[in-house]
């Protein structure tokens, strides 16, 4: 069994970046940035938030965070959107989701201009990687991809099993890796025999949000096993959704929490706002 160590790829790619966005400023005088719009007081969001706001620090971006009472109107947030999308100081910019339960989050998601769609998340992108175009594409799954590659993982012609169908984890990683030739299923919370699927997995994807949901007879002999889920056990210490001491000894590689998806999700973020200040740079001096 061998870890995939996503805490020591990420500071690789960290220290990219930083050395790319010395070069851009250089030659352009651009400086990355990133507006990040929080609403409300959930603890999480705060914390990834702040993680966020420091990787930015570290690697010389620009970074603004629009911190908004939790019952904010729908209106008040689509207006500081569009004044972001008109802001040439903004090359990305990211809405920390949840959003409260009285806002449209899709609607809001759609109001980000696609060009500063750092989070892949606007139709515009989701398209552009359904079709397998260059886009902004979703950080925690561009990540998982960084890090099987690093590893030498090829998913080409693997049965890859993805657990959880949401649109920030499961749906975009299942659009790379059949992007990548693999064989995707993608299973949920509705799925019929959820074990009988991810024993037929080469590479297991899970991203649900329940701890301990893989256990050991759910994983065949030498599966590459890719844990997305964060959660908070009651002890206080944060896990995934794998039972890792039961499954790590039946894997040949598999990603500890922390320290395997959660630091390429950030280095993701760097990146992108790095390829968005980029492309804009490109833009106005052409
Ligand atoms: P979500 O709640 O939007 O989606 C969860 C998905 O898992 C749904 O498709 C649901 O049907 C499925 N699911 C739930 N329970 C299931 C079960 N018992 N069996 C099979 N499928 C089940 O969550 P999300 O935003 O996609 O996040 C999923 C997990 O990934 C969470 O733990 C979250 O904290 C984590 N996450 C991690 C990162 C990172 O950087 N590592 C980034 C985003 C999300």
């Amino acid at each position: 069994m061998q870890l995939l160590d996503g805490k020591s790829l990420a500071k690789k790619i960290e220290e990219n970046v930083t050395l790319e966005a010395k070069e851009l400023k250089n030659r352009t005088g651009n400086v990355p940035g990133l507006a990040v719009i929080l609403v409300g007081h959930d603890a999480a969001s705060q914390a990834y938030v702040g993680m966020k706001k420091k990787a930015c620090d570290r690697a010389g971006f620009y970074s603004v965070t629009h911190e908004m009472p939790e019952d904010i109107s729908q209106d008040a947030i689509i207006k500081t959107i569009e004044m972001m999308n008109q802001n040439p100081n903004i090359d990305g910019i990211l809405i920390q989701l949840p959003l409260p339960s009285h806002i449209d989050t899709t609607k809001i998601l759609e109001v980000v201009a696609p060009n500063k769609d750092v989070d892949g998340f606007h139709p515009y992108n989701v398209g552009r990687l359904a079709t397998g175009l260059d886009g902004f594409v979703p950080c925690t799954p561009l990540g998982v991809m960084h890090l099987l590659n690093e590893y030498n993982i090829n998913p080409k012609g693997k049965d890859a099993v993805i657990v959880g169908a949401s649109n920030i984890v499961g749906k975009p990683m299942a659009a790379l890796l059949l992007n990548a030739h693999a064989t995707v299923t993608i299973t949920h919370i509705h799925t019929k025999d959820l074990k009988a699927h991810t024993l037929q997995a080469d590479i297991l994807l899970v991203g649900a949000g329940v701890i301990n949901l893989i256990k050991e007879d759910m994983v065949k002999e030498g599966c590459i096993v890719i844990d997305i889920g964060i959660n908070r056990a009651s002890d206080g210490r944060l896990v995934g959704d794998v039972d890792y001491d039961a499954v790590a000894p039946k894997t040949s590689y598999i990603t500890p929490v922390p320290g395997g998806v959660g630091p390429m999700t950030i280095a993701m973020l760097l990146s992108n706002t790095l390829k968005a200040a980029q492309n804009h740079a490109k833009e106005h001096h052409s």
